[in-house]
């Protein structure tokens, strides 16, 4: 596997790991991207050749939403044939939502593009921002007989890589953040690059990139926990124009065997709106039918989840409800895997 010749092109889209510490008022401020040589030498030591896109306004990843989803799939969309990878530099906040999105959106890709940020800003002396972006942009130029070997949407992050689509941000202060807890590594840093080439998602060869750019924002988590009340479960699916819930249930998809409850899901359904039981664990699967408190919503076809992060369920769900398709069919196209994500 090789790293020569290889072009990668650097989004920039805000975050900590973007951020500069100014010793004398110790204020923290946007790092300029476009003297990544000046501020990281080591850059100059990888056999690739890195160029900048930076977001005009570059922003903390809470005030991420769909547009700036499309934004990003919009450079990768421009610049597909011009580089063999990308790297998004991501606030870590709400990082899995957006590998999860681009997953989605990113129909047809056959080239890496690895999402990364760090805890600590660039410029902090203990910063984790360094290795991340450093190891990130060699995975984003790892090719193997003139071929990307990763062609999928990662995450990288302290010495990890995981599929986008199966992370979830686990700890605000730790190095590890993120966490894959129902799929494996897909590359494991060390002294070498180890890479788990099963783990991989496989493209089918020749496929030709296609963005999807809409989204449905009609769409809510709602999570169990005991003593919801019937005022709460009624006002929430009154909701006006609601097309889609992700239900975080407990366990393997378990909710409550109340009438007042299953009747107010039916009702929900009745009125054509999508429910995917996702379990509010953070590891395993729901099987719905395994306990009878989840029999009844199995009975009613609520969508089974498996399973699939909260953040892969609600972003994969904004763009089903957007495709116009059956909800028969809808329940079918969730139910099965499109980038690995179940
Ligand atoms: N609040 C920051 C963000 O998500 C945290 C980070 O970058 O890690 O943009």
């Amino acid at each position: 596997m090789e790293t020569n010749n290889s072009k990668v092109l650097l989004i920039y889209t805000g975050g900590t790991i973007g951020m500069i510490k100014d010793y004398q008022t110790g204020a923290l401020r946007a790092f300029e991207f476009d003297n990544l040589y000046k501020r990281i030498p080591e850059l100059s030591h990888l056999d690739c050749q890195i160029s900048v896109h930076s977001f005009e306004k570059v922003i903390d990843s809470s005030d991420m939403n769909p547009r700036h989803w499309v934004a990003i799939a919009e450079v990768i969309e421009k610049e597909y044939t011009n580089y063999d990878g990308f790297v998004v530099l991501h606030g870590s906040d709400t990082m899995s939502y957006s590998a999860s999105a681009l997953s989605f959106m990113l129909e047809g890709l056959s080239k890496p593009v690895i999402f990364t940020g760090s805890q600590l800003p660039i410029g902090d002396l203990r910063t984790d921002a360094k290795e991340n972006l450093i190891t990130s942009i060699q995975l984003a130029a790892l090719k193997e007989e003139g071929q990307s070997v990763i062609r999928e949407v990662g995450l990288y992050f302290e010495y990890k890589l995981y599929r986008g689509n199966r992370t979830t941000k686990v700890n605000a202060e730790r190095f590890q953040a993120f966490t894959s807890p129902n799929y494996p590594l897909l590359v494991e840093s060390g002294v070498h690059l180890k890479v788990m080439k099963e783990n991989l998602f496989k493209p089918k060869p020749h496929t030709i990139l296609k963005v999807w750019k809409e989204f449905e924002q009609k769409v809510a988590i709602l999570k169990m926990f005991p003593g919801i009340t019937p005022q709460l479960l009624n006002a929430f699916f009154s909701i006006e124009g609601l097309k889609g819930v992700v239900l975080e249930t407990y366990g393997s998809g378990n909710a409550p065997t109340d009438e007042w409850f299953l009747e107010c899901l039916r009702k929900a359904i009745g009125k054509g709106i999508h429910i995917v039981n996702v379990t509010q664990c953070s590891g395993g699967s729901v099987i719905m039918g395994k306990y009878a408190a989840s029999e009844a919503l199995k009975t009613m076809g609520i969508i089974d989840g498996k399973d699939i992060t909260t953040e892969s369920a609600i972003t994969k769900m904004m763009i089903l409800l957007k495709k116009n398709i059956s909800p028969n069919l809808f329940k079918i196209k969730f139910e099965e895997s499109i980038v690995g994500e179940v």
